[in-house]
């Protein structure tokens, strides 16, 4: 339990699948080609990242159907299709941070599937690869 509880506070800071702690994005949108902590490499294969869109899809849809009922409850009077659009509104904030989290969240899920499989990269070519 206090294993879960601490990759869930990893996930929710942002951090490294493997050693929990090293930061994933370097910037805003930017993301570190490896950890800076333990030099895990995040994307394991080409495409890897592909597999994030499960989450982003859960992400997005539980945040605009959130948008969609408040909006539907505020303006009873509209369409759903109407509501629909407006939601898009309030929700598109929400975009770059939805990014963030369902690559993190990914990651964190892949890992747990596959602890050091491909990712793992020794400390010289972290090194090389990261610095
Ligand atoms: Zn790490």
């Amino acid at each position: 339990m206090k294993r879960l509880g601490r990759r869930l506070l990893s996930i929710l800071r942002l951090r490294c699948p493997r050693c929990l702690d090293g930061k994933v994005f370097a910037g805003f949108v930017t993301m570190n080609l490896c950890c800076p902590r333990c030099g895990v490499r995040f994307e394991r294969e080409p495409g890897y990242f592909l597999g994030s869109l499960y989450a982003s899809y859960f992400l997005s849809v539980g945040i605009l159907t959130v948008f969609y009922l408040l909006i539907s409850a505020l303006f009873p009077h509209w369409s759903s299709l109407q509501a629909a659009a407006v939601a898009l509104v309030p929700y598109a904030p929400f975009i770059p941070l939805i990014y963030r989290y369902s690559r993190v969240i990914w990651m964190h899920i892949d890992w747990w599937g596959k602890p050091d499989a491909e990712g793992k990269t020794t400390a010289m070519e972290s090194s090389e690869r990261c610095r």
